[in-house]
């Protein structure tokens, strides 16, 4: 096992300049072992001190050697420049601490979120950076201390990798909320070797155990993916409102998020309503679950359901008329906004709108990760399953274009083998 000492140099997650670095953070983008190998060791294998030759085989087959200071090399698709391609970005990992665990990426979804960020859409970030936060593989490597996760196991990791742990939202199970500043999984400074947490578009990933979901056996990893981001960002609010088997609720833009939305509120035995700008996904969209589809915001359709919907979840990530859509909402309910779009071009509302039945507008930011839990079981016992579409990294730039061009059906997600090339 780990000694104190051992603990105290590998686990820096607690100290001052990280803490501080995390309030930074959080004020600069709101979105942004012993037990390694066999799962029964009896040293501390990944402290600071180990020689090399004791690395674990697991995590020695998938980055080959590692260096005295227990750095992990990695290799990944980084973005040096937004107007550049993404291109091969060799990096180091930090060691494994104690409480952590060392994560074989096998699939990486392709969230809008990482194009937003890749793009310059929230703020400049420190580059080279690599996006991609919808992480599922195999764990490789455990921390001493770590109980929930052992070598073989299958998981997931998504928008998080740290929180302080003790403030009042963490305390309560909010780490998306941390008032100390959330560690996003891509671009938040930390004390790891770049700088800056490098995120799931890679083959290797060094998470907090906390922050590690496991896969149940039904769920395929490449689908388990994009559970941990579009599926929980949207689980999150359709449970937080209260959708159930009698509501009637409206689901703006079908792609990544929207589509799983679909099949999430049709499994809660809600009524569900599609609003699209996509005439050709309208077949897609029933049989997702949508009992009807609105396309364009069509008048006669938006007639028949006005004043109806008792919640509207909206998932769509650019500048959109929003008035319309709070017209569907019945007295006192909400229209729940998730699509983040560029910090320059806000949605607007008319004055009047809101007023006219009491509608509340709100926003959601992913879950927690007691929710992603609860998502990803959640999928399991309903048989649901994102669309996935799988590509090597090396079509990552095409696919982000493909994206923006609303021609995604519905999830990319990047096979990990294709990285081997790049080694
Ligand atoms: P996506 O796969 O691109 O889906 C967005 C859908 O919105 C598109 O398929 C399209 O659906 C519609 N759309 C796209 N551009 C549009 C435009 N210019 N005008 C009108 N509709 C448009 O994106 P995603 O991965 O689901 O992410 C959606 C948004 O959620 C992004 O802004 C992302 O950053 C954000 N997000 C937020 C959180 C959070 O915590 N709040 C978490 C994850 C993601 P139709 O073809 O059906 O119209
Ligand atoms: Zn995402």
């Amino acid at each position: 096992m780990n000694n104190s000492a051992d603990s105290r140099a590998i686990d820096n997650s607690d100290d001052q300049p990280n803490v501080n670095a995390r309030r930074r953070n959080l004020l600069k983008s709101a979105m942004t072992a012993a037990l390694v190998g066999s799962g029964m060791g009896a040293a501390s294998l990944m402290a600071p001190s180990a020689s090399a030759a004791s690395t674990p085989a697991r995590l020695k087959n998938l980055v080959g050697p590692i260096s005295t200071n227990n750095t992990i090399p990695a290799v990944g698709y980084a973005v040096y420049a937004s107007d550049q391609p993404m291109r091969a970005f060799k990096f180091l990992r930090r060691p494994v601490g104690p409480k952590d665990v060392a994560i074989e990426i096998q699939y990486c979804g392709v969230c809008h979120s990482d194009i937003h960020t890749g793009l310059g859409h929230w703020g400049p970030q420190k580059l080279p950076l690599i996006t991609g936060h919808e992480l599922a593989g195999v764990v490789v490597a455990v921390g001493g201390s770590v109980s929930r996760y052992r070598v073989g196991d299958r998981v997931g990791v998504g928008c998080m990798v740290d929180s302080c742990g003790v403030c009042s939202e963490c305390t309560v199970g909010f780490e998306q909320f941390c008032t100390k500043g959330t560690t996003w999984t891509y671009g938040s400074p930390t004390s790891d070797p770049t700088g800056v947490t490098q995120g799931g578009y890679s083959n290797v990933a060094v998470v907090k155990e906390h922050f590690v979901i496991s896969v149940p056996d039904n769920i395929e990893l490449a689908a388990a993916g994009p559970i941990m981001c579009s599926a929980v960002t949207v689980y999150s609010p359709l449970r937080h409102w209260d959708v159930r088997p009698d509501s009637k609720i409206g689901i703006v833009g079908l792609g990544g998020l929207g589509h799983i939305a679909v099949k999430l509120a049709k499994a809660m035995g809600a009524k569900v309503i599609v609003l699209t700008t996509s005439s050709d996904k309208v077949a897609d969209a029933k049989k997702f679950g949508a009992s009807d589809v609105i396309v364009n915001y069509d008048k006669a359709s938006m007639d028949k359901y006005s004043r109806s919907l008792d919640f509207i979840l909206d998932t769509v990530p650019y500048k959109h008329e929003m008035d319309p859509l709070v017209s569907l909402l019945k007295r006192d309910a909400t229209l729940c906004l998730v699509g983040v779009g560029k910090a320059d071009e806000p949605n607007q509302l008319a004055p009047i709108t809101n007023v006219l039945a009491r509608n509340s507008f709100a926003g959601s930011l992913i879950g927690s990760i007691r929710e992603t839990q609860d998502v990803i079981d959640f999928c399991s016992q309903h048989n649901i399953s994102p669309e996935v579409n799988l590509i090597p990294i090396q079509q990552i730039n095409s696919a982000w274009r493909e994206v923006i061009d609303k021609k995604a059906r519905y999830r990319f997600v990047i096979d990990m083998t294709s990285l081997k090339k790049e080694i």
